[in-house]
């Protein structure tokens, strides 16, 4: 039975992630305890490393931030605000050419990120700088 429950498990920290936004793993399984309050933090850290090492999710390390969580993982660029910490996805821009890259300057390449930091459009608002031009 422990297959079985490792399954479901695994199956609930797989949706909370897909539900959630980036988020690291302690935010994740603040969310996932809300409902499933028989899920350890222990549980949701390993499950999500064992997520990451097979590539089933992507780990975020993003400048200032604690390691985060994606449940996307075709190619996509990432904006993060300095100030509130959220977390945009890019998609598309052409960079999805560059994150596929296998090798580059003789190196075997296992990971590749592209990040943009900055302020986000309601920090920017927020400052009075806030309207549409940039984007
Ligand atoms: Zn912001
Ligand atoms: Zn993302």
């Amino acid at each position: 039975m422990e297959n079985k429950r490792n399954t479901e498990q695994k199956r609930i920290i797989l949706g909370a992630l897909a539900a959630a936004d980036h988020p690291t793993a302690s935010e994740l399984y603040e969310s996932v305890r809300l409902k499933n309050p028989r899920i350890s933090r222990a549980t949701v850290f390993r499950v999500l490393g064992q997520f990451a090492d097979d590539g089933v999710v992507r780990r975020l390390n993003l400048l200032g931030s604690d390691t985060r969580f994606d449940a996307r993982t075709a190619p996509h660029a990432h904006c993060h605000c300095i100030r509130c910490g959220r977390v945009t996805d890019v998609f598309g821009g052409g960079f999805e050419e560059a994150l596929a890259v296998s090798h580059i300057a003789g190196y075997k390449v296992f990971s590749s990120e592209i990040e943009f930091s900055g302020l986000c459009p309601d920090c920017l608002a927020a400052e009075g700088e806030g309207d549409n031009r940039y984007i």
